[in-house]
């Protein structure tokens, strides 16, 4: 038992209290009021953030310390200029920016690398794109793809009837292919045959056998002759996480005998010509070039079998897998690739030629599904960020010492005078043992609320001098990992991860996340994100680095003006596989071009969606609602004394919400930052 003098204590306390507060920022130190020392140099933040790495060029960060996006042509202009000006126009946040000029620019450079392979190589065949349109099916995305692809032939992949019904309404080069994967009814084979009619250069893909007898069943009522795909179930696997979508156990595709049975069905019914297309794919964000060889080889010794067993196949599909480097780093971390789009290329046509060179047959026309790698570049999701919490940034009320103070806490307070250098790990794990019997204490009912508030002060304030020691560390011991993570300030935004992100929450996708602006000054707190669903997943606590995944994202602190984040690279898959989660929404978007001389033109602007449409998801009708609301005024009016006006101004309310963004809006975003 050790005993003290209560007022000597008292004074050190404070003190100390005081000194770990700073320690959320830096040492102090003389510099501390120099005017340059939170300065940062444009080229230090692009480092920071990894910018030049992940960007393909299509970002960076401008000498004023701001997000520009480049499109090519040495345009440039402000993302931040671009949200001001549509938030000063009376639109709210989130918002997705989309770069049509981006998603153009990748259109071409993935034609331009696949005719420059072909060209170094002698290539004898074409090359034709194909865009899965499940990554993205949004108007803008495929029309600007359909018009920048018109030249180079590119076409359309659907994977449901509601998929195809969209491609067939679109308008094509002749040429263009229209293949038509997944599971097919009746419908489906229909709608893929009446295509054919219009001229169009559709492709039924068989992904089972008995989809073969049902379309040449259809084909002849019809009186269309079909033209097939196959798709076959390569024993190569991709690498990274859609590994499971290749391989024997693939969910998709036809076997090497039941391919053959194809063939020979196809024979019999002198329909040889029809079998156009033989088509693999092995998995999305392939990270390994050499599991990309691997899979081209083996399905083109499939293609030059078949020739050689008398198929007159025109089209060797490689599937998508194309990847996007996430985080930057050129590996084969599951956030990156190890090889370039321009390899990738060059590895397809280089291994296609060769086999079938080997083989002595013919070379196909090539045909690749790039979906994520074409669109993930094209637009940012701009969140702002409203408020920021966490153990280090509000003053701990430090409450007084009790006269009757329990032992555990005042254990507690001589931990924290006695962490330093020296016994920072054993003054971590005595600080945890403490604090647990705090707690236990407290459930039992030997301590009271007002010993815990202060023990559990305390304890965050040896957490913090603690982090202070581990930070200068060059190895940190495996139990004081997640500290950084603990004492992380909490940064929340104005955005449903559910929504917008899906796949950071499922599948832990990262996505670069940078300031909008202020990139010209040392940004000074480590924050993981939080969002406003009421949904404790709701948080992004993994970012990209290139060495490693870090726990938290250096921010800046709050100054009462509005701060926007960017999330990039999130243009595949996230606009499409968003859930409702709290019934928040789609967020508004704007189509962004930019023009000469840092300017840009808001293209259009497509409004997020209101709180009716998300309640009539679910099945309420507005109607049935507002007449509810009424009969429910009226009730008030005469049992709890509700006046006709206020009555009136209530119905007013609830109509409003029921018409506005399912997202916090403020009138004055200046006073959307939480006060500080
Ligand atoms: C989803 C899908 C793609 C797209 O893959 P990415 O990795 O996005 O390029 C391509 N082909 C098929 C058959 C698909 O199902």
């Amino acid at each position: 038992m050790v005993l003290w003098n209560r007022d000597s204590r008292l004074v050190p306390m404070v003190s100390f209290f005081n000194v770990a507060l700073e320690y959320g920022d830096k040492t102090p130190s003389l510099l501390e009021d120099h005017p340059l020392k939170n300065t940062l140099k444009p080229a230090d933040a692009a480092e920071l953030y990894s910018v030049p790495y992940w960007s393909s060029s299509f970002f960076r960060v401008s000498d004023d310390g701001e997000m520009e996006v480049t499109p090519p042509g040495g345009l440039s202009a402000s993302m931040v200029d671009m949200v001001d000006e549509i938030v000063a126009s009376g639109e709210s946040l989130p918002l997705i920016l989309r770069f049509p000029q981006v998603l153009g620019s990748r259109v071409r450079q993935i034609n331009e690398a696949f005719r420059k392979a072909i060209e170094t190589y002698d290539y004898r065949g074409k090359y034709q794109g194909v865009f899965p349109i499940k990554v993205n099916q949004r108007r803008m995305v495929v029309e600007t793809i359909a018009d920048a692809g018109y030249d180079y032939a590119t076409g359309l992949e659907a994977g449901s009837k509601a998929e195809l019904a969209l491609c067939l309404a679109q308008d094509l080069n002749p040429e263009a292919l229209l293949c038509c994967n997944g599971f097919k009814d009746d419908g489906f084979l229909k709608l893929a045959l009446w295509g054919r009619s219009l001229g169009k250069n559709v492709v039924i893909t068989l992904e089972k056998l008995s989809e073969l007898d049902r379309t040449l069943r259809i084909s002849k009522e019809l009186g269309i002759k079909p033209a097939f795909g196959v798709r076959f179930r390569l024993h190569a696997k991709g690498s990274g996480q859609w590994e499971e979508s290749g391989g024997d156990a693939a969910k998709f595709g036809l076997n090497a005998s039941e391919l053959l049975a194809v063939l020979e069905r196809l024979r019999e019914e002198d329909m040889l010509d029809s079998l156009v297309m033989l088509h693999c794919h092995i998995g999305s964000q392939i990270t390994d070039i050499r599991r990309v060889k691997v899979g081209v080889r083996e399905i083109t010794q499939v293609y030059a079998n078949l020739m050689k067993r008398g198929a007159r196949i025109k089209y060797l599909n490689v599937g998508g897998g194309l990847g996007v480097d996430y985080d930057g780093s050129k590996t084969t971390f599951y956030a990156s690739m190890n090889y370039t789009l321009s390899e990738y290329a060059s590895d397809v046509v280089y291994t296609i030629a060769e086999v079938c060179r080997g083989m002595k047959v013919p070379t196909p026309n090539i045909v690749s599904e790039s979906g994520r790698a074409l669109t993930a570049h094209h637009s940012v999701l701009i969140v702002p960020v409203v408020d920021a919490i966490g153990p280090t940034r509000e003053q701990p009320m430090l409450l007084e010492k009790a006269e009757d103070q329990h032992q555990v806490v005042t254990d507690l307070e001589e931990l924290l005078e006695s962490v330093n250098k020296r016994n920072y790990r054993e003054a971590f794990n005595d600080a945890n043992a403490d604090k647990e019997t705090l707690h236990n204490l407290f459930d039992l009912g030997y301590l009271s609320l007002y010993d815990r508030a202060r023990g559990e002060a305390i304890y965050n304030l040896i957490l913090q001098k603690v982090a202070k020691f581990v930070k200068d560390l060059d190895y940190v011991p495996d139990e004081l990992e997640d500290l950084p993570k603990i004492l992380a300030d909490k940064y929340v935004c104005n955005f449903s991860l559910f929504q917008s992100l899906p796949d950071n929450w499922a599948i832990d996708t990262l996505f670069p996340v940078v300031p909008l602006a202020r990139l010209n000054e040392k940004p000074t707190r480590d924050a993981v994100l939080v969002d406003i669903t009421c949904d404790s997943d709701g948080k992004m606590d993994k970012f990209i680095d290139l060495r490693d995944v870090k726990s938290t994202l250096p921010l800046h602190e709050l100054d009462g003006k509005p701060y926007y984040l960017g999330v990039f690279l999130m243009g595949a898959y996230q606009d499409v596989l968003g859930s409702a989660h709290n019934l928040f929404g789609k967020v508004n978007e704007a189509h962004v071009r930019v023009k000469a001389g840092g300017k840009y033109e808001v293209e259009l602007f497509v409004r997020g969606q209101k709180a009716r449409r998300m309640m009539e998801n679910m099945g309420y009708e507005e109607a049935m609602l507002l007449e509810s609301m009424e009969k429910q005024t009226k009730m008030a009016q005469k049992k709890h004394g509700l006046s006709v006006a206020q009555s009136k101004e209530l119905l007013e309310d609830y109509v409003e919400e029921l018409l506005g963004y399912t997202y916090l809006e403020f009138e004055d975003p200046e006073v959307s930052v939480a006060e500080l």
